[in-house]
This record gives structure tokens, C-alpha cells and sequence, in this order.
């Protein structure tokens, strides 16, 4: 099966009685009983598949870790509350018993850089940050730390860098050291990392996967060696995602592929559009023949998709003419997310890199007239016309 049949059939009718629903239901209950005693005890060893307590198992988050262990291509998947849980767990699961010291990528989402730095940090794992695209410095960085574990986004925020993760999977295995990545921004249906040898694939679902701005979840998928850790992790402590997020985003991702296939080709032509603006400077998009890691995206995704992220630099804009451009926008959606139906914008500087100061953003390349889109489903016309309007 295709994956764009596997987003809409997977995970559903698991036959739990003698009818069975097309969709699976939202189930409450806090724990389950069986007819008989014996079968509730190889259900709680782990012998026979099915619920006992919440914590543990639920049908309709199940459902959920089903489609995504398929879609990832994983051998097995834990939902979590949120993205920033699934990560947590992700890091705690390949530190259990390796080194403490973590190798990641200097340009991940602002709120994992605070983790490894404010939570990890302190309780003795040390992270040292290379950068992702420069194979030879990650290589070097690879074999001076001997990291127990390694993390990495598959595109990177804001300006839609892409490592070589197939390249990099293959250091880590040769190294013999975990690679977890963050799919959120391309989805399995642009990179599936564990195919190209990650150990562990982790998504914040309240993004591209549940898709509609109403859920805030996240996930975890892992190849067989990490399952049962993750397992055992998730079952101990319980930062599992409820019955009616799991639900929810069931529900959005039946819709994946269409929703991406629109966002793609929106980003496409708002990319386009944007670089023959005279008020953009700049564009950001993997689409660009002149993108930075334009032979990485070649290699690793599918032709003409690119996500639905766009950023650009408008021309002689300081923070005061960026926030104004933003508040002319009136259909485009001023907020701190991506991956919804609606297009949204944010500005960096204010919101996903607030807490690092002007100069190690302007070294990292985040200028203070760049915004970043995520292109929605809305029609092309609306999209340009609504930024031409606030760009004029
Ligand atoms: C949003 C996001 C997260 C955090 O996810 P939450 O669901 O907000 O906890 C992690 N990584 C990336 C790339 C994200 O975009």
C-alpha cells in the first residue's frame, strides 16, 4: 500500500468485539477487564496485546502509534503529550545506557536547545552543538566526543537548513551511536529517517500531522534496538497523549497527504513569488537550484516538495517596519506554529530564537528582517495577494 492509503486506513479497525467501528472511537476508560484472570495477566506481561490501565495502553492512542510506527516505518511508536515530551524520552531512552553526552545539531528548535542546556546540562549530560550541514565538522565533532547519543532536525528552523541525514546516519552507525531526529518539518512524507538508518524518529504532531491548530501532542517511532526502553520509559512515567488528542489527530492525519501536496505546492509558488518581489531581499526554500544543501535535497526528497516553510528577508526592514508588515497581513495568520491549513507567519527574532541575544543570532545567520511562513491550503491568489498588500 502507498503511503498516502496507509495516512487514511492504518491504525483503524482493530476488532474489539464482534462488530467493528471504521474509525477508531475515543475510549476513556482508566483501565479494562477480560473475562478471564489469565488473560489479563499475559496482557499486563506483555504476552497479549491489548489495554489494562491508561498509562499503559489505550485503543485510541494505540490506533494512533499504530499509523505512525507504519508510516515512519518504525517497529514500534509511543504517543506523547507533546512534541517536547516525545524528545525528552527520546534522549532519556538512548542515554539510559550510553555516555552522557549528547551531540546536537546547533540549529534545533529553541526549546530542545533549552532542554540539553537547562535540563540535561545540570544533571551531568553534556552537549556539545556542531553544525548539522558541515559533514566534516560533524564527523570530527563525532569521533572527538564520543557522544552517547546524537540529535538533528531533518529541515531546520528558520532558514530551512538540511543536513545530509543519510550521510550523517551513516557516521552514527559506523560509530556505533543512536541518531535521534526530529521529522516535524517534513513529515514521513518527505524523509522517513529510520529507513536511512536513525535509530529513532520523534515529531511534534500539534504541527504538519494533526494539522487543524487544535492539538498540542507529539511522538515517538524507534527501530527495534530502542523499543522496549522507550517502552518501559513511557510506561514508568507517563507523559502519554490523551484519548482525545490521539483522536484528533487520527483524524488529521487521514488528511496528511492532500493538505502536504497543497502546502507543498503553495510554498512553491510563494517562494517564487517572493524572490521577484523588489521588497524581498532574501528568500529561504529547499526548492531554491541555489539552496546551501541543494545536493542533500536532491538525494533525500521526494522531486517538487519541499515542505510548506518559506522564510525571506524583507529589504531594509528593522524590527518596528517588521512588525508593521505583519500587522497589514489580514487573511495570513500571525502566529508562533506551522503546519496548519492556515498560512501563518512568525518573526524569529521575537519568538522561536527570543532567548539568544542579537549577536549570536546575527552568527547564526537570523537577521532582524527575516519572517518565516508556513504556507497553508488557502488558494495561491489569496496567499499573494494578502502579501502584497502589507509588502506595499
Ligand atoms: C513545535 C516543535 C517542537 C515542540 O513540540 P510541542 O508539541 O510544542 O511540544 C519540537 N520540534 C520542532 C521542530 C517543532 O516545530
Amino acid at each position: 500500500m502507498k503511503i498516502e492509503s496507509k495516512t487514511v486506513h492504518w491504525g483503524d479497525r482493530q476488532k474489539p468485539g464482534s462488530y467493528i467501528p471504521v474509525t477508531t472511537p475515543i475510549y476513556t476508560a482508566a483501565s479494562y477487564v477480560y473475562d478471564s484472570m489469565d488473560q489479563l495477566d499475559r496482557v499486563f506481561d506483555l504476552q497479549e496485546q491489548g489495554p489494562s490501565y491508561a498509562r499503559y495502553d489505550n485503543p485510541t492512542r494505540n490506533a494512533l502509534e499504530e499509523v505512525m510506527r507504519e508510516l515512519e516505518s518504525g517497529a514500534g511508536a509511543i504517543a506523547c503529550a507533546s512534541g517536547m515530551s516525545a524528545i525528552h524520552m527520546s534522549v532519556l531512552a538512548a542515554l539510559l545506557d550510553r555516555p552522557k553526552r549528547v551531540l546536537a545539531a546547533n540549529m534545533m528548535y529553541g526549546a530542545t536547545t533549552s532542554m540539553l542546556m537547562k535540563i540535561f546540562d545540570p544533571m551531568g549530560v553534556e552537549t556539545t552543538q556542531v553544525d548539522p550541514c558541515d559533514l566534516a565538522a560533524f564527523e570530527a565533532a563525532l569521533i572527538a566526543t564520543k557522544p552517547g547519543a546524537v540529535i538533528t532536525e531533518t529541515i531546520a528552523n528558520p532558514l530551512l537548513r538540511v543536513p545530509a541525514l543519510d550521510k550523517i546516519a551513516e557516521l552514527c552507525r559506523k560509530a556505533e551511536v543512536p541518531l535521534i531526529v526530529d521529522n516535524t518539518f517534513a513529515t514521513p512524507l518527505l524523509v522517513r529517517p529510520l529507513e536511512l538508518g536513525a535509530s529513532i524518529v520523534c515529531h511534534s504532531v500539534t504541527k504538519y500531522l494533526a494539522g487543524h491548530g487544535d492539538v498540542l501532542g507529539g511522538v515517538i517511532i524507534s527501530d527495534a534496538t530502542h523499543f522496549d526502553t522507550i517502552r518501559t520509559l513511557s510506561r514508568t512515567i507517563g507523559p502519554v497523549l490523551g484519548p482525545f488528542e490521539s483522536y484528533l489527530t487520527m483524524r488529521g492525519i487521514k488528511t496528511l497527504a492532500l493538505r502536504y501536496e497543497r502546502q507543498c505546492a503553495n510554498a512553491i509558488q510563494v517562494a517564487q513569488w517572493l524572490g521577484q518581489h523588489p521588497r524581498v531581499a532574501r528568500v529561504y526554500f529547499p526548492g531554491d537550484p541555489q539552496h546551501a544543501d541543494s545536493a542533500a535535497i536532491a538525494r533525500l526528497f521526494p522531486k517538487n516538495k519541499f515542505s510548506g516553510l518559506v522564510a525571506f528577508e524583507i529589504k531594509d526592514a528593522d524590527k518596528p517596519k517588521i512588525f508593521r508588515f505583519m500587522e497589514r497581513l489580514k487573511m495570513i495568520v500571525r502566529a508562533t506554529s506551522l503546519g496548519d491549513v492556515h498560512t501563518m507567519i512568525l518573526y524569529p527574532a521575537m519568538a522561536s530564537h527570543r532567548d539568544l541575544s542579537p549577536k549570536h543570532r546575527e552568527r547564526l545567520g537570523i537577521h532582524e528582517n527575516l519572517v518565516r511562513m508556513s504556507i497553508g491550503i488557502e488558494a495561491i491568489e489569496d496567499i499573494l495577494a494578502d502579501l502584497d498588500q502589507a509588502l506595499n
